[in-house]
């Protein structure tokens, strides 16, 4: 196994992480401080940089504008865009519309690929993915009420999702519905293109989490579908393949959230070790000098390089051997990193005091944000107990997920 990066991929690691520090951090003062809608100019700014500089979506196809980087790395550059909440949308590879590329590249007739993809891909829209409804455990998403009956040529939808992060603002919806409720569980539902200007499409409300309601990219939306009717060309792949599709979606959709909280930790981590360095208790005796403070910190240091490796480690099998293959490598980094993260923010949080509620750093930021990590794609026991269904099995027990 050999997972350092080669010369080539280091120097554009390089160029990345400059294109950050010079392009994207200096707008995160404004981001936090002001409405995220007024920031948007300046992003463009640095979206036009970031594509003169021939760093525009490192995980698209270079016959779609990207790098067309495996999935390995795009683990590295992802890793250094994650160090700002802006970076991966200023490089065009934020979720949840890289899923989307990745299923209209993959699941897209022609026609959907020009209509969605090409300005997708070009990043002059934004998408959603619907899935989630309040009530049902999202947990087992094949529970769903949201259905799309045939009406001749089209399909009409009807149901109410939530948490269709970044709906604000966005163009379109991958949504997910029930197309036959007496199908078996798995081969029930179906997705849809559904462009948000569809007569019966609603945004309800983008959903206050954690004190924030959130606006445009920066958002999670209740939506209703009302009677809303779609061509049954905007159906994305066969009838009944919506779960599987979604599956699809998630397992590199795991790794590209994992990879992307290794940066969040490298900057918290960063951040710790500048306050310890500079913040005195007394004369001479910074915070650094404290014996808990240094555990944080070498316990911070050894957990992201652990984490990094199991990242890597599960890209290169992704890419040998499929998605499908490396699930539960998957499922053990998706939880194992979003508890690292968790651990390190809050140390890097409890080195700064006070400062580190206020919204003077980014850190409260990523901790508001973050801590939905232990949730989405999948909640932490779920992947538990997928790793020990794989553990347990060779003792006679099968354990149910
Ligand atoms: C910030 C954020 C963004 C999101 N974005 C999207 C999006 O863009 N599109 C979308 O469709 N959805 C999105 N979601 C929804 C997300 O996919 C669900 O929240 C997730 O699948 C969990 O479903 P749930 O919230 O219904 O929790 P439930 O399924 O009700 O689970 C609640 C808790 O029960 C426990 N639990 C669940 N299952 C098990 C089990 N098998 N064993 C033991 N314990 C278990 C876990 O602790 C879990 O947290 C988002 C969620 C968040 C927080």
């Amino acid at each position: 196994m050999n997972l350092a990066p080669d010369a080539e991929l280091l120097a554009l690691v390089q160029r990345t992480r400059a294109c950050v520090e010079r392009d994207v951090l200096p707008l995160e003062h404004d981001f936090l401080a002001r409405p995220f809608r007024e920031l948007l100019p300046r992003l463009e700014s640095a979206r036009a940089r970031v594509r003169a500089l021939g760093l525009w979506a490192p995980h698209l196809p270079q016959a779609w504008g990207g790098l067309g980087l495996a999935l390995p790395a795009f683990a590295r550059l992802a890793e250094e865009l994650g160090r700002s909440p802006l970076g991966p949308l200023a490089f065009n590879c934020q979720a949840p519309d890289v899923g989307n590329m990745e299923l209209l590249l993959a699941h897209g007739t022609p026609e959907q690929q020009q209509r969605f993809l090409r300005p997708l891909a070009a990043g002059s829209l934004r998408s959603c993915f619907s899935m989630t409804e309040q009530e049902h455990a999202g947990s087992n998403p094949v529970l769903m009420s949201t259905c799309a009956r045939r009406d001749g040529d089209d399909y009409v939808i009807e149901g109410r999702k939530w948490f269709t992060s970044s709906a604000d603002g966005a163009a379109f919806a991958v949504v997910m519905a029930v197309t036959d409720p007496q199908a078996a569980p798995h081969a029930r539902a179906s997705l849809f293109l559904v462009p948000t200007d569809t007569p019966g499409f609603r945004l309800l409300r983008n959903i206050p989490v954690m004190g924030e309601v959130g606006a445009d990219y920066f958002s999670h939306a209740e939506v209703a579908y009302e009677h809303c009717r779609v061509p049954g060309s905007l159906r994305l792949g066969a009838e009944g393949a919506g779960f599987a599709l979604a599956q699809e979606r998630l397992g590199p959709g795991r790794i590209h959230h994992a990879m992307r909280w290794i940066g969040v930790a490298e900057r918290a981590l960063d951040m710790l070790c500048r306050r310890a360095a500079t913040r005195l208790l007394a004369p001479g005796r910074p915070l650094a000098s404290r014996q808990a403070v240094q555990h944080w910190i070498a316990e911070s240091r050894v957990a992201i390089d652990a984490a990094r490796l199991l990242v890597l480690d599960a890209a290169q099998r992704i890419e040998r051997e499929g998605a499908a293959a490396a699930r539960v490598a998957i499922s053990a980094l998706k939880f194992h990193v979003a508890g690292m993260l968790d651990q390190v923010l809050d140390h890097a949080l409890q080195a700064h005091g006070a400062l580190g509620l206020t919204d003077d750093t980014v850190l409260a930021w990523f901790w508001r944000h973050e801590r939905a990590a232990r949730i989405y794609d999948g909640p932490d026991e779920v992947h538990k107990s997928v790793v020990a269904r794989q553990v347990l099995k060779p003792y006679g027990v099968d354990v149910e997920v």
